[in-house]
């Protein structure tokens, strides 16, 4: 290895010096210049190669050894072996990099001159496969674009979209688009999506709006895409070609031009870069014919949850940045990974309406009510693989024998679970209460009868299917075609099992020719081997050498032995090879054209990967409320909640694992309690029983049981959630700033049908600020928007508030206090409270004894001043003044300066002034006792 390992040569400036590159480095070249922002794999012999400053940044990213060409010294090389390039994609891609790679594309054997290299993928974080199946999550390829400047002035007159969005998951071919005009809906929607890389038009690229895009996801990758000349401005050229024009006109009716365009470019992006006709590692064609409709969403028939709201309840993620911990995570007890996949998008897209909700409730029912058959179901679904993804790969030429052996046992696996389904489908006796205990209301004509379930148990059982791959394949095939293991059964092709029977008779014959020449040689030790250089040989120890016939034809010599060939071993070796080359050749054949023959039924096997999926969630919903003890919510079109011992799904279960006792709570929002102001001290429970609200609340409109006694919820359009300023502290932001501009956006966007829970807000300023804010936030929520809103707070003048609003209504979380401690009771009571019991919880936290004696004299005598000044009601009046002006003052903000009368600056005592001088200039050790009492007198005397 060289020395001293260049890492300064660019592409750049060799590019300029091309004249004195070698051939090879000028093909490679020529790659990089079309690809400039991509990271070029370059194949060379059995290493992919990386230049330049891919090289430098590859050696970092993936930690292998920086080197340099051996021809040009100056160009930094680093490369990784080809057999092992999944894995080094599988990172560059987590890091957010485009890989090219870069094949040979002739035998370089047969190469004359410099070998033939193409590109045979384009690799980026959308359009990456990875080959793990039964990944949790789906990978989003999102494309964006914005109404073109001429548009958007008209879009005054018409009301149309402004931006378009369209999000496809290659690996499983869902595929969609949506629209809106908001801004805020396109940053929830990509939030919401959890976009790993965004195509934008080039023309947008420097929209400031881009650039907000941006500031809220620093980490996505956003990857500019121009828009082909030939496309006017109803030019869908990929999605014409993919989808027929016809259908292309039909998405028209559902989706303005604006995602269609959107749609146009995500496919468009993903055939240019990814499905590249002439990649030499595919088996049969690929197709993205799994990608079956391009379906249109409106973000607002959700329930919607903005990005704080995702945040705050911890939905996706907890505390850390991975998903342990989260909500969904604590409600993921799916058996496949579509299923999970779903579960996932449906508590990301909660139904806004009751019939679709009602429709799951009645499957979820049916399967509390069948415990054996939501067993016999659950049994099953060991078998299921991750059909989705799998038919990605047939249909993509990524399968592999093993796949579809796979995609059988699922099919196989199906049948019982569509069984069990069809079997509780059907009217049972009902586990659940009426409408008054929570179930499903009377009313309902046939309760149990799940039509869902009936509609997903009708799915097509692709018997024609089973029974081709049946045929085709033994048992378990191995995953290679060529290896020595079989594939296909005998007797499902005459060709195939003609070549098999030679390959196997000629090494018969070879075994054979090697026990007569042993015998015709005297040479015990001899044998016929074979390698891929030189095919057959007869082997023969130097020992034995002086036995070897004239006829033997030397080949090699190695260390030990020499290597020989005869005419007869030769004709044998033909004979035998040409067989084996025909056995994998008519395997090759025949796996393709199953491929293809599975693969143009993508349709019906993808509609049977999604019953399968849902009926996955259904049981999982059903499992939760039996091991759970959850129940059937009443879902209503009033603007009430009505929740009798509610819990927190997630706090439940660690308070379970700790062996601690988790405290119900009711919890009744009705007409005259549509703000409700929670008090009690840090750590008494207010935020759990806020949280525990929201997500019950999102459990019912998902469809599924909640933990509760029972609970009746009007159905909510959206859930906001914002928490006080210092609780964010660990994310760094400007905290105050936030905090208002999230408030802004509740006070903007929430209507009476909106949950609102407010966490201590108003926290990131100074106390009358932020009691002033915490004032108006709740009486505009209050009086103007009349949304059911649960507000924690710590100002306790807050509770002041509902003596003149009617709906108003003060609550505390209790505690007790004992020999000056505190009791958590956990219970959620009427009235407030007034005490905040800081010093008891600081002592629950540890604070030093000493430290906790002076707080509670400073807090003794502060309250004690605060009853002498009647200071209490006269914070009250402030903060009422100021919340009238804030509210009535045209363009008048919340915050006020600090109005704090300024704290009288006593004027210091010349006496007292000179005392403390000459103590300051003491010197203690030049005293003697007697002088010191003396001058001790003196200071007193001067003082008086
Ligand atoms: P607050 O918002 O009043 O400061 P939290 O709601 O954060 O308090 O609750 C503090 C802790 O108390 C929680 O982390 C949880 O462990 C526990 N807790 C809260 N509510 C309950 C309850 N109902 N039952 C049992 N433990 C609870």
């Amino acid at each position: 290895m060289t020395t001293s390992i260049p890492t300064t040569g660019t592409t750049a400036s060799l590019a300029a010096s091309r004249a004195k590159l070698t051939p090879m480095m000028r093909q490679y070249l020529s790659v990089k210049e079309e690809h400039p922002g991509a990271i070029v794999l370059f194949r060379m012999g059995d290493f992919f190669e990386t230049f330049f400053e891919d090289a430098v940044e590859c050696a970092r990213l993936l930690d292998i050894t920086l080197t340099a060409r051996s021809k040009e010294k100056d160009i930094p090389m680093a490369g990784v072996p080809h057999h092992a390039i999944d894995g080094y994609l599988q990172r560059l891609i987590e890091h957010g990099r485009t890989v090219v790679l870069v094949d040979q594309v002739e035998d370089p054997r047969q190469a004359k001159g410099l070998v033939r290299r193409e590109v045979t993928r384009v690799l980026s974080p959308g359009t990456y496969v990875d080959p793990e199946e039964g990944t949790r999550t789906s990978r989003y390829l999102c494309a964006l674009c914005w109404a073109r400047p001429k548009a958007r002035a008209s879009r005054a007159r018409k009301a149309s979209a402004d931006w378009g969005l369209a999000a496809l998951d290659v690996s499983t071919g869902e595929f969609k688009a949506t629209e809106g005009v908001e801004h805020d809906v396109l940053v929830d929607e990509l939030g919401r999506l959890g976009a790993c890389e965004l195509l934008v038009d080039t023309a947008g690229e420097t929209d400031p709006r881009l650039q907000a895009v941006r500031k809220a996801f620093p980490s996505l990758v956003i990857t500019p895409r121009e828009e082909g000349s030939d496309r006017g401005e109803s030019g869908l050229p990929t999605l014409v070609r993919h989808f027929g024009a016809a259908e292309v006109a039909g998405f028209k009716t559902a989706l303005g031009l604006l995602p269609l365009r959107a749609a146009d470019c995500a496919l468009g992006y993903v055939s240019d870069s990814w499905l590249l006709p002439e990649a030499p590692d595919r088996r049969g064609a690929p197709s993205l014919k799994h990608v079956e409709r391009l379906a249109a969403y409106a973000p607002g028939d959700a329930l919607a949850l903005d990005a704080a709201a995702r945040e705050h309840l911890e939905l996706f993620r907890g505390r850390g940045s991975d998903s342990s911990g989260s909500f969904l995570s604590s409600i993921d007890d799916t058996a496949s990974a579509p299923g999970a996949r779903l579960l996932r998008r449906w508590l990301a897209y909660p139904r806004k309406r009751h019939e679709p909700i009602r429709e799951r409730q009645r499957a979820v029912a049916a399967f509390v009510g069948s415990p054996s058959a939501l067993d016999d179901l659950r049994q099953a679904f060991r078998e299921v693989a991750d059909l989705e993804r799998l038919l990605g790969r047939i249909v993509m030429g990524r399968a592999n024998p093993r796949d579809l052996a796979s995609l059988r046992a699922s099919i196989g696996a199906s049948a019982p679970i569509l069984a069990a389904a069809e079997s509780v489908s059907r009217p049972a006796s009902s586990p659940i209460g009426d409408g008054e205990a929570g179930g499903l209301p009377a009313s309902d004509p046939q309760p149990m009868r799940s039509e869902r379930l009936a509609a997903l148990a009708r799915v097509d059982r692709l018997p024609d299917v089973q029974a081709w791959l049946r045929e085709a394949l033994v048992e378990s095939p191995a995953i290679e075609l060529t290896g020595p293991q079989p594939v296909f059964r005998e007797g499902y092709d005459e060709l195939l099992d003609r070549a098999v029977e030679v390959a196997r008779d000629g090494k018969h014959l070879i075994a054979e020719l090697e026990a007569k020449e042993k015998q015709r040689t005297q040479i015990p030790s001899l044998k016929v081997r074979y390698n891929k250089v030189f095919g057959y040989y007869i082997e023969v120890t130097k020992a034995n050498l002086h036995l070897v016939p004239e006829t033997y034809v030397r080949k090699q010599t190695t260390v030990n032995a020499e290597r020989y060939f005869t005419e007869e071993l030769k004709a044998l070796e033909t004979e035998v090879l040409s067989a084996e080359d025909r056995r994998a050749e008519r395997a090759q054949a025949l796996f393709v054209a199953l491929v293809e023959r599975v693969g143009a039924e993508s349709a019906r096997i993808s509609a049977l990967a999604h019953a399968l999926a849902e009926l996955d969630v259904l049981a999982t919903f059903a499992v939760l409320a039996e091991r759970r003890d959850w129940v059937c919510p009443v879902v209503d079109d009033s603007l009430e909640i009505d929740i009798k011992e509610g819990r927190h799904p997630v706090i439940e279960r660690c308070a379970e694992e700790l062996e601690e006792r988790f405290v119900p709570n009711d919890l009744l929002m009705g007409d005259s309690e549509r703000l409700m102001i929670v008090t009690g001290p840090n750590m008494a429970g207010k935020s759990t029983i806020m949280r525990q609200t929201a997500l019950i609340a999102i459990l019912a409109h998902m469809g599924s049981f909640v933990p509760a006694r029972s609970a009746r919820l009007g159905l909510v359009d959206r859930i906001f959630t914002r928490v006080g300023a210092a609780d964010d502290l660990s994310r760094g932001r400007s905290t105050f700033m936030v905090e208002m501009n999230e408030t802004a956006r509740i006070l903007r966007s929430a209507t009476d049908r909106s949950l609102v829970l407010l966490d201590e807000i108003g926290r990131g300023t100074s106390t009358f600020d932020g009691l002033s804010i915490a004032w108006a936030v709740a009486e505009h929520l209050h009086d103007r928007v009349g949304c059911r809103t649960l507000f924690a707070t710590h100002y306790h003048e807050l509770t002041e508030l509902c003596r003149d609003k009617a709906r108003a209504v003060n609550r505390h979380v209790a505690v007790k206090e004992w020999n000056d401690e505190i009791v958590f009771l956990r219970k959620l009571m009427s009235g407030p409270t007034n005490k905040s019991y800081g010093v008891q919880v600081a002592r629950l936290a540890g604070l030093p004894a000493p430290v906790l004696t002076r707080a509670r004299e400073v807090l003794d005598s502060l309250e004690a001043q605060a009853l002498s000044a009647g200071n209490s009601s006269a914070v009250v009046h402030l903060v009422e003044a100021r919340a009238r002006a804030a509210r009535d003052g045209p363009g008048q903000l919340f915050l006020f300066s600090p109005a704090e009368p300024p704290a009288p600056t006593a004027r210091a005592d010349p006496a007292e002034t000179e005392v403390l001088e000459r103590l300051r200039a003491l010197d203690v050790d030049d005293l003697s006792p007697r002088q010191a009492l003396a001058l001790l007198d003196e200071l007193k005397r001067s003082l008086s």
